[in-house]
């Protein structure tokens, strides 16, 4: 508390040293460019648990394709999912969508962070970064990378049940740090430094801007912040089913209302088919983390016997499509992955 207080009597010294820095370091990106409320909308869609360099071809791929927001509200939902293959999240894709078309249809313009906050898709964090740099409201973004440098910052001691406590316990400090600043420069500064100089394992202290303000930094104890109990990961398995017919592959697509899927493709599992193949048919075995999973996916081949093929033709989820034409549907960016390197490695 201590220490917050002492930083917030620092304020102005604070602000001086961070934004100077972030004027001269800052990273060249298309967004900041020629900056536009649409293309922070979209790039702050984009950024979330996503790193810069994934974002920067599927930025201006989408900028190409959709300019503005009247050609995202009319675009179809299977153009704005193809666009967005691969980036993960896809939920982001589809609140974006809908926010265009929410955007566009509002007779008043929405301008604060509790308005924008009533779109599809916007929370906090996303309010204060589309407000701040499009309108600069004075609120500030906090999120993991904000939390470690303002926890390092004051040396906070206190363990957190999880980030989003430890985001409920920052942003009073956070907000006041922002007061009497050009809030959308000061958020996209502290951003810069969570992302290229207060970095979560070895931090550049020795070339930080405000490291003259750090108690970690004094203390010589920055790897010690933030104190979040470690995540709990559960390990799941899925077996999935590897199976053509006639040059095609069978795939399922994601309900309409599923949380996470909605209009991809991935393999079907085996429960889809109502099947248990043997270990021999085995054709390759995958990971991937999704939130706090680690899931492993056994891929099995499967012969399309007749009886398989009167259950598939009954379920309106199962979906034969021509091997060639699979860059024509909207696969899980983890099933893209592995189908492209199971078709590539058998020449
Ligand atoms: Fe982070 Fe080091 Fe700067 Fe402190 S001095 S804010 S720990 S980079």
């Amino acid at each position: 508390m201590a220490n917050s207080e002492n930083l917030i009597a620092r304020r102005a010294g604070f602000q001086t040293a961070l934004h100077a820095w972030y004027r001269a370091h800052h990273r060249k990106l298309p967004w900041r460019d020629t900056p536009s409320l649409y293309k922070t909308v979209v790039s702050e869609f984009m950024l979330q648990q996503t790193q810069v360099a994934t974002v920067l071809p599927y930025f201006n791929r989408w900028l190409r394709e959709l300019p503005d927001f009247v050609a995202l509200a009319a675009a179809p939902e299977t153009k704005v999912m193809k666009l967005w293959e691969g980036l993960g999240y896809y939920s982001r894709a589809r609140n974006l969508h809908k926010l265009a078309q929410a955007y566009i249809a509002a007779p008043a313009k929405p301008r604060t962070p509790a308005e924008w906050r009533e779109l599809p898709g916007i929370g906090p964090y996303t309010a204060a970064a589309i407000t701040s740099i499009s309108f600069g409201e004075p609120a500030a973004v906090v999120d993991g990378n904000v939390v470690r440098i303002l926890a390092r910052l004051v040396g906070e001691g206190r363990l957190f049940r999880d980030g989003t406590e430890a985001v409920k316990h920052f942003t009073p400090l956070a907000d006041a740090l922002v007061i009497g600043s050009n809030p959308g420069e000061h958020n996209q500064a502290m951003m810069e430094l969570g992302a290229t100089v207060c970095l979560r394992a070895n931090p550049m202290c020795l070339v930080c801007p405000v490291a003259g303000f750090c108690a970690a930094r004094a203390a010589g104890t920055p790897d010690k912040f933030p104190r979040l109990k470690p995540k709990v990961i559960e390990q799941k398995a899925v077996a999935r089913v590897w199976c053509e017919h006639h040059g095609r592959l069978l795939l399922r697509l994601g309900h309409a209302k599923a949380k996470r899927l909605a209009g991809l493709h991935e393999l079907p599992e085996t429960s889809d088919l109502g099947i248990k193949p043997g270990a021999k048919s085995l054709l390759a075995v995958k990971r991937r983390t999704i939130t706090r999973f680690a899931i492993t996916e056994s891929i099995y081949v499967v012969k399309p016997t007749a009886a398989l093929l009167k259950r598939i033709a009954r379920d309106a989820a199962l979906e034969w499509v021509p091997l060639k034409q699979l860059d024509q549907v909207t696969l899980s960016g983890p099933h893209k992955r592995w189908i492209g390197d199971l078709l590539d490695g058998r020449g």
